[in-house]
């Protein structure tokens, strides 16, 4: 069982900007909603389509205030199987690389995506009714092979396979159009994950999380060990959400901070550790 927390700073910040993020997503579908419907009283102009609103747009393609967001793993699959790349993709694109490049990569999966805050409610039930799974079921590193295997098949076939079957897209068009396969996929890995071995989706399946973890390799912002604080208790390692093996090179203190692509900087470690050896912040990208 995981180790009952020193404190939940990051956890809450984390839920703040998890729902929020959800809540921005959710938004154009209802308003897109309450427009169709004919739900208008009282309201002097309601949006009729979701691009009147001041954001719209779904985790692949958004466009806040007029500025144009692009998911870069949605654009390398598009590029894959139009075999072409235009300016308008580098643009849409380059703001989310920037910012991702210089706090870590898979930030997106620890704080903005909405499968791992579903994936954390099922930990969470999990823990409730005290069912055990195993803890590494396939490699971390599969889902790097995951998103280069997507983006060949892109090539192949022309056509943007994640797209096909990644649980946010789908859920997004089944509120559209009325489809279950969305619910039905995400049924599917909220089982896998309840009754056969923890995370095993965002560590290692997800080609969006592989993208993100090649793209964290680089980044200005690290959990920091402080070596000498450090009493070994290991309950960091209990509650990672990432890979629990991603803490050792600064456990051992060959490093002294976690250097790997996979962290999703979620602070759950910081929050577990009990003599405040570790922490989150800025470091230098040549770790020691
Ligand atoms: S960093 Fe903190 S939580 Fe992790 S083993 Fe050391 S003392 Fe324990
Ligand atoms: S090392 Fe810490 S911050 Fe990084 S994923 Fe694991 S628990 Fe989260």
């Amino acid at each position: 069982m995981a180790p009952k927390k020193t404190k939940h700073t990051f956890t809450i910040a984390r839920r703040i900007v998890q729902f929020a993020a959800l809540l921005l997503f959710m938004a154009p579908l209802l308003v897109v909603g309450y427009g169709l419907f004919g739900n208008v009283s009282g309201m002097e102009k309601v949006p009729q389509t979701a691009a009147e609103l001041p954001f719209f747009g779904s985790l692949s393609s958004s466009s806040i205030l007029g500025i144009v967001l692009l998911d870069p793993f949605a654009i390398l699959q598009a590029a894959a199987a139009a075999k072409d790349f235009t300016m308008g993709w580098l643009i849409g694109i380059l703001p989310i690389v920037v910012f991702y490049g210089i706090i870590r990569g898979r930030a997106f999966c620890g704080w903005v995506c909405p499968v791992n805050l579903l994936l954390e409610a099922v930990d969470w039930l999990r823990a409730k009714l005290n069912i055990k799974v195993v803890e590494h079921a396939i490699p971390r590193h599969a889902k790097l092979w995951v998103a280069l295997g997507i983006l060949v098949l892109s090539a192949i076939t022309g056509r943007l396979v994640f797209e096909m079957f990644s649980p946010i897209s789908l859920i997004n068009k089944g509120i559209l159009f009325g489809s279950l396969t969305g619910l039905i996929t995400l049924l599917a890995i909220v089982l896998i994950e309840l009754l056969w071995a923890r995370r095993v989706w965002c560590r290692a399946l997800c080609p969006l999380g592989g993208f993100y973890e090649a793209l964290g390799t680089v980044g200005l912002f690290s959990v920091k060990m402080d070596f000498d604080a450090c009493t070994h208790c290991g309950h960091c390692e209990a509650v990672c959400l990432a890979d629990p093996e991603i803490l050792q090179p600064a456990l051992s203190g060959e490093k002294n901070r976690v250097v790997a692509g996979d962290c999703m900087l979620c602070g759950e470690c910081v929050d577990a550790c009990p003599t405040r050896a570790l922490s989150i912040g800025p470091a230098s990208p040549f770790p020691k």
